[in-house]
């Protein structure tokens, strides 16, 4: 530092270090001012924790700064010679300081580098070393420099890295740098003409092994399931860990999709030995679904949905390897890419509305409650619904961003309505369990209903059960507890049409289970599905949950309910989701009819 930038303050400090070393040139002032500018330099390289030093290129000995050999943990007697400090870095480092030190003073090119030492004691550190090689006047060079320890910020650099590149438990790359690595391979394939492959690996039943032996045991066999596949692929590929069961491994230049496939038999091969956990032994089953690039993608977005696709593929099929090889598969790859395209161009336009159906008293046909549903409204071609963009809702991009703008809406029409004293009772908003997962979809409902004022009893949120088969659900329960806990009240939407239904509703905090169009449509016609209605309202209400029954089109569905005691009701006997402005004309009527009544 100071033995940088003036050569009379450099060798002050040196000098200051009490003697044991050669002083200075004698360039500077007095001793006296010589000694307190040392003193002062000696202080700050102590605050500082660097150490400098100065080697004169004729042959003295080197000069070293207290705080360097405080440093290198050296008594102050050892030897000071330039050889020395080369010598305590280990081996690896040795030739390169030794190189950059040669070329500094025979041509004054500076350095910067950092260097593992190996101290007086002993100990390993890393020490970053940067000097100048100014001449003197005389054409001596005069080697000046400083040593800093930077071992623990390279330590707390690592693991942030760590924590921010890895995951924790298999110390594999995480899915954000695999995505990194994949970008880039296939940079290098687009510049050279190669092929880049894409392998995707998910667990079955994974889930179900987690449930029953526990996530202690889930943990130890994603472990060793990281291991195995670590060992199944080639030096230079790459393996990550994407998801809970899910892994990744990017395959350097692949031959073609037949070599895809052999790789991944290989690596089923190797995974699918049973794991001995605590005395006994756990089966694993895992598929795979590949990608290759050019073949079958254009970037990295493309490549992965193509791999998901195939994988889902292989596990619906059964046939546990899918490679992205026939039309079908890569159309639906395009597909959801073009609709992805739309759906961000309908964004900005501005063209993502909430429309709202009606929930109702099912005697008295008064309003309860409005579920908004979302809709594109394009410019040229009418309503999209959502089961045409079902992917850009459950794209944990897109999916946001369409949440946000519907919550957005919905709240300032629930501000307006509040304002014009509409009887709409509360509204409910769809969400995917993707919103869920991330953990703070609470806080972010309640920031808005906060910023516009609106009482929490007056928003709801559906979620359908079926989200609680793709995922593990503890963040999902958490933040339903969390939505319940601050007064918005959740719903189980679709009930009855997912598995384990019974488990979700014993385990969730939801107040209101909303009984599936599919047990509806034959309930005057069918006793089977009559039966199960009945049972599904006797078990809400033995739970405390209020049932909702949904897609009520017959006054004869609406009287079957009635008699099995379900009270409210949804459908389009009693109306179809309207736009905004139409709803509140409706609630304007419900108004009059209610100050009538
Ligand atoms: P859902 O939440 O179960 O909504 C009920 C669906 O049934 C709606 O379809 C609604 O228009 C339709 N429906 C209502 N009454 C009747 C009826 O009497 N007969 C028949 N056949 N259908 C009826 P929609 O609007 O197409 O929505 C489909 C699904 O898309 C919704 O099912 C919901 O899961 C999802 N969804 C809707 N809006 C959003 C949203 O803003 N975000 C998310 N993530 N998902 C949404
Ligand atoms: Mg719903
Ligand atoms: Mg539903």
């Amino acid at each position: 530092m100071a033995a940088r930038d003036d050569e009379g303050r450099g060798s002050a400090a040196v000098a200051a270090k009490g003697g044991d070393v050669a002083g200075g040139d004698g360039a500077g002032g007095g001793r006296a001012e010589n000694d307190y500018h040392g003193r002062l330099i000696a202080q700050v390289e102590s605050i500082a924790h660097i150490g400098s030093f100065v080697y004169e290129a004729d042959g003295r000995p080197v000069e070293w700064s207290e705080e360097m050999f405080k440093l290198l943990d050296w008594s102050q007697q050892a030897p000071a010679s330039l050889e020395a400090l080369v010598d305590t870095v280990s081996e690896e480092g040795r030739g390169k300081l030794r190189t950059a030190v040669e070329e500094a003073l025979a041509t004054g090119k500076p350095f910067d580098l950092e260097a593992p030492l190996i101290t007086g004691r002993g100990q390993l550190r890393l020490v970053r070393l940067r000097a100048e090689a100014p001449e003197r006047g005389d054409g001596v060079r005069r080697l000046v420099g400083i040593a800093q320890d930077v071992t623990e910020r390279r330590q707390f650099e690592d693991r942030t890295w760590r924590l921010a590149n890895q995951d924790f438990l298999t110390r594999l790359p995480n899915r954000r740098l695999f995505e990194e690595s994949l970008e880039r391979a296939l940079e290098v394939a687009r510049f050279n003409g190669g092929k880049v492959g894409l392998l995707l690996l998910d667990l079955d039943y994974f889930k179900e092994i987690n449930t029953s032996l526990g996530h202690a045991t889930g943990d130890v066999l994603l472990h060793v399931v990281a291991g195995r596949l670590r060992r199944a692929v080639g030096p230079a590929d790459e393996v990550a860990r994407t998801g809970g069961d899910e892994f990744a491994v990017l395959v350097r230049d692949p031959e073609g999709p037949a070599s895809l496939v052999a790789l991944s038999r290989q690596i089923l091969k190797a995974v699918e030995q049973p794991v001995p956990i605590r005395g006994s032994e756990v089966a694993v089953r895992a598929s795979v679904g590949g990608a290759l690039f050019p073949d079958h993608a254009r970037g990295v977005g493309d490549m992965l949905d193509s791999a998901q696709a195939a994988l889902a593929r292989a596990k619906t099929t059964g046939r546990r390897i899918g490679l992205v090889y026939d039309d079908e598969m890569r159309q639906g790859a395009d597909s959801r890419f073009r609709i992805h395209e739309a759906i961000r161009g309908a964004l900005a336009r501005d063209e993502i509305f909430p429309h709202y159906q009606p929930k109702v008293d099912l005697e008295t046909g008064a309003v309860i409650g409005l579920e908004a549903l979302v809709r594109w409204r394009t410019g040229s071609s009418g309503l999209v619904f959502p089961a045409e963009f079902g992917s850009a809702l459950s794209d944990g991009f897109l999916g946001s961003a369409i949440a946000t703008r519907v919550l957005e809406k919905v709240t300032d029409d629930i501000r307006d309505w509040l304002d014009a004293g509409l009887p709409f009772g509360s509204v409910a908003v769809n969400v995917t369990a993707i919103e869920l997962m991330r953990g703070a979809y609470h806080e972010q409902v309640a920031e808005v209903l906060q910023r516009k004022a609106i009482p929490f009893d007056r928003f709801q949120v559906e979620v359908t059960e079926t989200v609680f088969l793709q995922f593990e659900g503890r963040e999902i329960r958490d933040t339903i507890a969390r939505l319940d806990a601050l007064g918005v009240k959740v719903a189980l939407d679709d009930f009855g049409t997912g598995f384990g239904s019974l488990v979700h509703l014993r385990r969730l905090a939801v107040s209101l289970i909303k009984i599936d169009r599919s047990f509806i449509e034959h309930i005057d016609t069918q006793p089977e599905d009559e039966a199960i209605v009945r049972a599904l309202i006797a078990l809400g209400k033995d739970l405390g949950k209020r049932v909702i029954a949904e897609g009520i089109e017959r006054e004869e569905e609406r009287r079957a309910l009635l008699s099995l005691g379900c009270v409210e009701g949804q459908g389009y006997l009693f109306g179809l989701p309207s736009p905004t402005a139409e709803t509140a004309k409706m609630l304007e009527d419900e108004r009059r009819r209610r100050l009538g009544d």
